[in-house]
């Protein structure tokens, strides 16, 4: 492996610094990151205000190819971008634009790559994603909701659920059925259009009381056939083509250097049984292993990342390094929520709330960043098959 970054790529990382640095100044009062922009209307507007800046400096366009207005970087400089907004808590993207916009770069007309990519580029659109269904999760090849030709468009009706943000979104995409039930995987259309009548959202409240998710109903929803991404019932290879662009996932270890870095400081810093923390040999060595993961965690990403820059598939090794992020996030909370005792229950609302109450809501949070995107028995799964090749059972 001889992996490091050109001269190139620490210049960019250091203009992404720079800006992240100076918009994390204008965060709300007791910003903590993570999916906070969703759940207020004052972080809904920080979120928007930082999109619409990364949209001006063309960086939400970072991976894609010149000639639908990007920059023609690879995983590697996408991934830079991701690792230096999570480590600053800055809400740089909105949410599942690259899964439409990938969809559309390879898949998609030219008229619809005249009529999209601009648009998303300049962060006019904010998607909600319509894949999982009450029945249909991990195994998303079953889903139920139809999609049935009528005149110039597509009816579409059914239920999808996990809606993120979605009651923030104007737009939507949906993976429907227009074969038959036993068709799978080669029976789903990828629709994309504005949420207008036949689109109803419901809130989940999530356990920490947030509305983050949604679920959708969708009664008589007409798309025209001009919103079909690819053909009719190519919508699973769509979909699949977001995840090509910078496979590896760095966020979950950069916001967690993040948080671990103010757990530290929380530690040096208080007092408990008349001694601080931070001299406790218990707590010490819970920290330094929190250490070793994290840097473990990044470099795995950007290896990745290199790998994937040298045209090597990476399926199973991105499989298992957002199992390895995803679960040390967990990990790290659980471990700070220990080190505070009760303190570490006060929800962020309370003044008394250590660290504005962040490690409470990422046990809460970090479960769900354990099942999104591939659970962890899914992406245990991917790494037995495809990096083990052990038999499917
Ligand atoms: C933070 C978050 C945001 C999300 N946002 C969206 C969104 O915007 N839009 C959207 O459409 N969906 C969204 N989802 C839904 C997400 O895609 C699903 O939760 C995920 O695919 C898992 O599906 P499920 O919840 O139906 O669980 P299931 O698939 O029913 O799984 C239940 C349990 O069984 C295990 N399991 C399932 N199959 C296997 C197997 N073959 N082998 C071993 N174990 C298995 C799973 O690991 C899990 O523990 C979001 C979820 C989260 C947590």
């Amino acid at each position: 492996m001889d992996f490091r970054f050109t001269p190139e790529q620490e210049a960019l990382q250091k203009e992404f610094e720079g800006f992240c640095k100076e918009e994390a100044t204008r965060a709300p009062e007791g910003w903590i990151g993570g999916l906070s922009a969703e759940e207020t209307d004052e972080g809904w507007a920080y979120h928007q205000s930082v999109v619409k800046k990364v949209a001006a400096k063309g960086w939400l366009s970072l991976p894609w190819p010149k000639e639908y207005g990007g920059h023609g970087h690879g995983p590697v400089e996408q991934l830079i971008f991701n690792e230096v907004t999570a480590y600053y808590r800055v809400p740089a993207l909105p949410f599942h634009f690259m899964t439409v916009a990938a969809g559309i770069m390879v898949y998609g007309s030219e008229e619809q790559k005249k009529e999209w990519l601009p648009k998303i580029a300049r962060a006019e659109i904010n998607w909600a994603e319509g894949l999982s269904e009450p029945n249909a999760g991990s195994d998303l090849a079953s889903l139920n909701t139809t999609a049935v030709e009528d005149g110039d468009d597509y009816v579409i009706n059914g239920q999808k659920v996990w809606t993120s943000g979605a009651h923030r979104s104007d737009h939507i995409f949906i993976l429907a059925r227009t074969g038959t039930r036993e068709s799978r995987h080669k029976g789903l259309t990828f629709f994309i259009n504005e949420i207008g009548p036949g689109i109803e959202f419901r809130p989940l409240i999530f356990m920490n009381r947030s509305h983050f998710y949604n679920e959708t109903f969708i009664e008589d929803f007409r798309v025209p056939k001009r919103n079909i991404v690819g053909k009719v019932n190519q919508g699973w290879y769509v979909m699949m083509a977001g995840r090509n662009f910078a496979r590896a996932n760095i966020s979950f270890a950069a916001a967690g250097k993040r948080d671990l870095e103010d757990l530290i400081e929380y530690c040096k810093q208080t007092q408990s049984g008349g001694q601080v923390m931070a001299k406790d040999p218990l707590i010490r060595q819970k920290l330094a292993e929190f250490s070793i993961d994290f840097e473990a965690a990044l470099k795995f990403a950007y290896y990745l990342s290199w790998l994937q820059s040298k045209g090597q598939d990476i399926a199973a090794e991105a499989a298992a390094c957002g199992y390895f992020s995803s679960e040390l996030n967990l990990r790290l909370a659980n471990t700070a929520m220990e080190i505070m005792g009760l303190y570490g229950t006060i929800k962020r609302e309370s003044k008394w709330a250590p660290l504005y109450g962040k490690f409470q809501d990422l046990c809460q949070w970090g479960s769900g960043f354990t099942i999104a995107g591939g659970t962890t028995e899914i992406r245990k799964n991917v790494i037995a098959w495809i990096g083990l090749k052990l038999p499917r059972g």
